[in-house]
C-alpha cells in the first residue's frame, strides 16, 4: 500500500470511525454535498480572493460580494429559494467581515496555502487558510471557519488543526508562529492560543504516525454511537442501522461504488479524449499501473 497522506480532516474522520474513513478515502465515495457545505466552500474562496493581492489594496466590498455571487453553486439546495437564503446569509457575513478587517488590511504572507510535507512513514498534507507578519516582527497563522458558533472551549483547546498547521509553518516556510488563531467568521470570533511545545508537538505526530501505520494495515473497524443517524454513510454502513438489514446495506454500498466507478470512467474518458487532442501518447499507462516495478 502507498504511504498514507494524512491531513487534518482525514486524522479526524478516522479517529471518529475508521469504518467512515474507508468509505470516503479509500473506496472514495464522496459525502453528500450539503447547504453549509456550499456555503463554507464559498465563504472561503471570496476570504482567499479578498487576501490574494499583489498590492496591499484591498478590492471594494461590492467586488467582495460579486466575487461570492461568481463563485456560488446551487448544488446540494432543495430550492432555489433555500440557495438565495444561504447566498444572502454568506453576503451579511463578508460584510461583517469586510467591516472589521478592510481597514487594517495588509499582504499576508501566505494565503490558501497547500502543504505536503514527507514526515517518513505518512504525508502530511493540508492547507493553510492564511499567516500574517505582524509589525513586532511575530507570525500567526489563521484557519477560518464558518461554524455557527464557538464550539466549547475544552474542544478548542483539544483540537489538533492549529497544532498541525504549526508543524508545517516550520517545515514549509521555515517560522515559528508565536499565535495561532481560529477566526469563526459568522459571530465575528475569533479564538487564539499559543504554539504548542515540543513535548507535545511529538505527541501530535506519534498520534499521527499512529494513525497512518492503522490506515496503511487496512484497519477500518465501525465505530458505531450516537452520531450515527448523522454519518454520510449511514445508508450503506452494516452498523449504522440505516439500511433495514445487513444484506441491503451490502447492496446499497455496491451500488454507491459502482456509481463512482461510472463516474470515474467518465473522467477517465474525458482525460484521454484531452490527452488525444494534444498528441500525447497514454496507450503503454495501463501496463505500466498493472506493472509498477
Ligand atoms: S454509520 Fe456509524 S458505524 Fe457506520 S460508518 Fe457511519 S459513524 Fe461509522
Amino acid at each position: 500500500m502507498e504511504k498514507p497522506r494524512i491531513s487534518y480532516t482525514a486524522l479526524s474522520a478516522y479517529e471518529r470511525c475508521p469504518l467512515s474513513y474507508r468509505f470516503q478515502y479509500v473506496d472514495g465515495l464522496a459525502p453528500e454535498v450539503t447547504p453549509h457545505l456550499v456555503f463554507g466552500r464559498a465563504v472561503h474562496a471570496a476570504l482567499q480572493w479578498f487576501y490574494d493581492r499583489d498590492v496591499p489594496v484591498p478590492p471594494s466590498l461590492d467586488e467582495l460580494l460579486l466575487y461570492l455571487e461568481g463563485c456560488w453553486s446551487r448544488e446540494g439546495f432543495s430550492s432555489e429559494e433555500e440557495s438565495h437564503l444561504f447566498l444572502e446569509h454568506a453576503r451579511a457575513v463578508l460584510s461583517c467581515f469586510y467591516r472589521h478587517n478592510a481597514d487594517s488590511f495588509r499582504l499576508p504572507v501566505a494565503v490558501e496555502h497547500r502543504f505536503e510535507l514527507d514526515m517518513g512513514d505518512i504525508w502530511l498534507t493540508g492547507v493553510i487558510d492564511r499567516v500574517d507578519r505582524h509589525d513586532d516582527g511575530r507570525y500567526e497563522v489563521l484557519d477560518y471557519k464558518t461554524n455557527r458558533r464557538l464550539p466549547e472551549l475544552s474542544k478548542l483547546k483539544e483540537d489538533l488543526q492549529l497544532p498541525i498547521y504549526q508543524i508545517a509553518c516550520r517545515q514549509v516556510f521555515g517560522i515559528n508562529p508565536a499565535k495561532l488563531t481560529f477566526y469563526f467568521v459568522v459571530p465575528n470570533q475569533r479564538y487564539s492560543t499559543r504554539p504548542l511545545d515540543e513535548e507535545s508537538l511529538e505527541r501530535v505526530v506519534a498520534r499521527l504516525r499512529d494513525v497512518g501505520s492503522r490506515i496503511a494495515q487496512g484497519e477500518f473497524p465501525a465505530r458505531p454511537g450516537r452520531l450515527c443517524p448523522w454519518c454520510d454513510y449511514y445508508d450503506i454502513c452494516p452498523e449504522g442501522k440505516g439500511s433495514q438489514d445487513v444484506e441491503s446495506s451490502f447492496i446499497s454500498r455496491y451500488r454507491a461504488l459502482l456509481r463512482r466507478k461510472k463516474a470515474l470512467e467518465r473522467m477517465i474518458g474525458e482525460l484521454e479524449e484531452e490527452m488525444r487532442a494534444l498528441g500525447l501518447d497514454f496507450s503503454g499507462e495501463e501496463e505500466c499501473l498493472a506493472n509498477p516495478l
